[in-house]
This record gives C-alpha cells, sequence and structure tokens, in this order.
C-alpha cells in the first residue's frame, strides 16, 4: 500500500516526531506560568518553534500566531476584518471560486451579512486570471484573498504579481498557503501580502496545529476582530493554552522544510516524471487537469478516459491511496467543485483522481503503483 494523498496530510516527519514525544514527556507546565521553571521551559519550546516557523516564512516571530490550522486561520481572516470594513466603510472582498471551503464558505457567510462578495472562475488551464482580478477589485474593496496553491490541481496562482500589484495600497492581501508552506519556500519568503494561513500537517508536522502570520502587524492588530475571547496567548488574538507538543511539532517540521526543501523539491520533480512517463508508456487514454508549466511538483491531477474515479479509487483500496477531490469534500464522492468551476466536460471531471507525493515517497513504489493504477484503467476500457 503506497500513500499518495500528501495534499490531504502528509506523514509526520521523523524530526516532528521526536519533538513532539519529547515534548509530551518533558514538557509539564503551561507555557503561560511564570511562576516556576517548568512554564518557562515550556515557553522557551515555544518560542523556538515560532523562531523556526518565522524563518520558514522570512518573518518576525511576533508576526507568527499559532492557531488550529488553516481552516482556523482562514476564517480569523474574514472575521478579523470587520471592524476595519466598517471604519473605512468596504464591505467588499474578492476571493476565487477554487479556494478551499474554509475561505469560500466563511466568504459566503458574510455575504449573508450583508457583504458584497466577488468571486472569481479559474481559466480552463486552473489559474485565475491576474487581469480579471484587479478589475474586480473596487474603491471599497477590504480584501482579496487567493489561494498560493490549489489542493486538488496544484496550479499555482498569480499570488506574485498580485502581492506586487496591492502593495502600498491599502487593501489587504490574504494568501492561503496551506499547499505551498515548506514546498514554495524562497517564493513565500519573497511575497508581498498582509495575511497568510497554513497548517502544519501539510508540511510534515502534526495535525492539529497551524498558524497565520499577520505581516503589517502594528496597524492591523488594532483593529483585528478575534474570533476567541479568553486569555492573552498569541497576543491576544488566539486565546487557549498552548499546544506545547504540537507547537514543538510544527517547529521542527519548519526546520527540516527549510533546511531540505531544494532537495526535496528537485526529488518531487523526478517523481513527477515517472509518474507521467509511467503513464505515458501504458496506453492509456488520459487527460491532464490544469496547465502544468503552473503546477507544483508534488501534484498531479488527471482523467483516465472512460474510466470514474470514484470505481477507480474502489479497485485501488488496498494498494495505493490517491483521492478524487479534497478531503474535506471526497467522503460523499461529490464532483470536484475546482474542476467544474474550470468548466471542464463533466466526464472529465467525474474521471478526475488526484496523486500527490512528497518527500518520504520511494521512487521505485512509486513506479511500481502507478503501473499497476494503468493496468487497472485498461480493465475498464
Ligand atoms: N486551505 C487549503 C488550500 C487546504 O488544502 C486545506 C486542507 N485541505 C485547508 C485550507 C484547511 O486545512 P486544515 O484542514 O488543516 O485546517
Amino acid at each position: 500500500m503506497i500513500y499518495l494523498d500528501y495534499n490531504a496530510s502528509a506523514p509526520i516527519c521523523q524530526e516532528a516526531m521526536d519533538a513532539v514525544i519529547s515534548a509530551l514527556k518533558n514538557e509539564t507546565g503551561n507555557a503561560d506560568s511564570r511562576t516556576h521553571t517548568f512554564g518557562m521551559h515550556a515557553q522557551q519550546t515555544v518560542t523556538k518553534a515560532r523562531e523556526n516557523v518565522a524563518a520558514l516564512f522570512g518573518v518576525k516571530p511576533r508576526q507568527v500566531i499559532f492557531t488550529s490550522g488553516a481552516t482556523e486561520s482562514n476564517n480569523m481572516v474574514f472575521h478579523g476584518i470587520r471592524n476595519r470594513a466598517a471604519r473605512l466603510g468596504r464591505p467588499h472582498v474578492v476571493i476565487s471560486s477554487i479556494e478551499h471551503k474554509s475561505v469560500l464558505e466563511t466568504a459566503l457567510h458574510l455575504r449573508q451579512e450583508g457583504y458584497e462578495v466577488t468571486v472569481l472562475d479559474p481559466g480552463e488551464d486552473g489559474r485565475i486570471s491576474f487581469e480579471q482580478l484587479k478589475e474586480a477589485v473596487r474603491e471599497n474593496t477590504v480584501l482579496v484573498s487567493l489561494m498560493h496553491v490549489n489542493n486538488e490541481t496544484g496550479m499555482i496562482q498569480p499570488v506574485e504579481m498580485v502581492g506586487q500589484w496591492l502593495k502600498d495600497s491599502n487593501i489587504l492581501f490574504h494568501v492561503d498557503a496551506t499547499q505551498s508552506a515548506g514546498k514554495l519556500v524562497p517564493e513565500l519568503q519573497n511575497l508581498n501580502y498582509d495575511l497568510l494561513s497554513f497548517s502544519s500537517h501539510k508540511l510534515q508536522g502534526p495535525q492539529g496545529i497551524g498558524g497565520l502570520i499577520i505581516k503589517n502587524h502594528k496597524d492591523f492588530l488594532k483593529e483585528f476582530e478575534p474570533l476567541m475571547y479568553g486569555g492573552h496567548q498569541e497576543q491576544g488574538l488566539r486565546p487557549g493554552t498552548t499546544p506545547i507538543a504540537l507547537t514543538a511539532g510544527l517547529g521542527a517540521a519548519a526546520q527540516r522544510a527549510l533546511l531540505h526543501w531544494r532537495e526535496d523539491r528537485e526529488k518531487a520533480k523526478n517523481l513527477k516524471q515517472i509518474v507521467i512517463e509511467e503513464i505515458e508508456k501504458s496506453g492509456v487514454n488520459f487527460k491532464i487537469n490544469g496547465n502544468q508549466k503552473f503546477c507544483v511538483d508534488t501534484t498531479l491531477n488527471i482523467s483516465f478516459k472512460g474510466v470514474s474515479s470514484e470505481a477507480l479509487m474502489i479497485m485501488l483500496k488496498n494498494e495505493c491511496a490517491i483521492s478524487n477531490g479534497s478531503a474535506c469534500t471526497s467522503n460523499d464522492y461529490a464532483l470536484s467543485y475546482v474542476l467544474q468551476a474550470m468548466n471542464l466536460p463533466e466526464e472529465q471531471v467525474e474521471e478526475a483522481v488526484r496523486i500527490s507525493w512528497g518527500p518520504d515517497t520511494d521512487a521505485e513504489e512509486l513506479r511500481k503503483s502507478i503501473i499497476y493504477m494503468c493496468e487497472i484503467v485498461k480493465q475498464f476500457c
């Protein structure tokens, strides 16, 4: 059985595992207890993790707010802008129709409250057009939110151009970097944005933790409306006792990613070549979804002609773990809203599967599983 669903959740790396176990064993205190050394030691662990995360993104440690993951971070953004939108009299936000549900649903909730939400559709290539986005921005726009890499197709969105364009404007730019964090490292370090969401488990850290990076944080903090009230943790933006072991695990995963992203990327590129090579060699009829010129090396979204993704996944159940959409929607076998937004023919959407891999994927196992997958595909035709 080979795991090829890294975009849903990547297996935890050894470094993160060691850090989690060590913190579970050795950290007794609450990181906010200032009256004893247990608390102070726990705080040091959290500080080190925050420094490692900050280094990965090229930001200051104070700009990193730990959350339970990207879903929470995304929700925080759309909730957090309320005071600013009200003060400036700007109730308009721009998003795309291929965002993760935690952006889509949250933005649509704002619409029910009276906000104006412009939802941009991608082209057939799976990308949002920068020109179209520029046209959608208005005088009363308070926020533009665009994902860096789409979780289903792996398509890199034009966040660099948008960030450059919105730089020095007073429109906030939020990037959901859940699928690029720890992978497109220099791209993220050099990106202009105000807010950025990520999840630890997509960069080989533990599940249940992630973060929100708030860049222009002094101005913004004054009017950021938190989702929860309570203690002063995370500068009052995200109260609650810091989960030390999860935080330590995320910190270790971030440190690993910063050290190894070049070789991870090289390896991923070779793995993608193997996948495409074996599929081509097999002679099956297929279409790759999304323009590969703009695709990350860790994902392939592909439709096998005449083979429903649901049937294929059932046949492959005991051999390889793949998916036909984001894990958040794939349990009910709903058709991919991302591929539908790309306006692909319905059969092509029904036939689409997502294969995603990462630093631990073994090249020969991957090759064998793709050969096997193509054998199964041929049985359908
Ligand atoms: N955004 C994107 C692009 C994602 O891929 C995901 C996870 N599939 C999320 C947000 C939500 O992450 P989490 O479930 O860890 O909160």
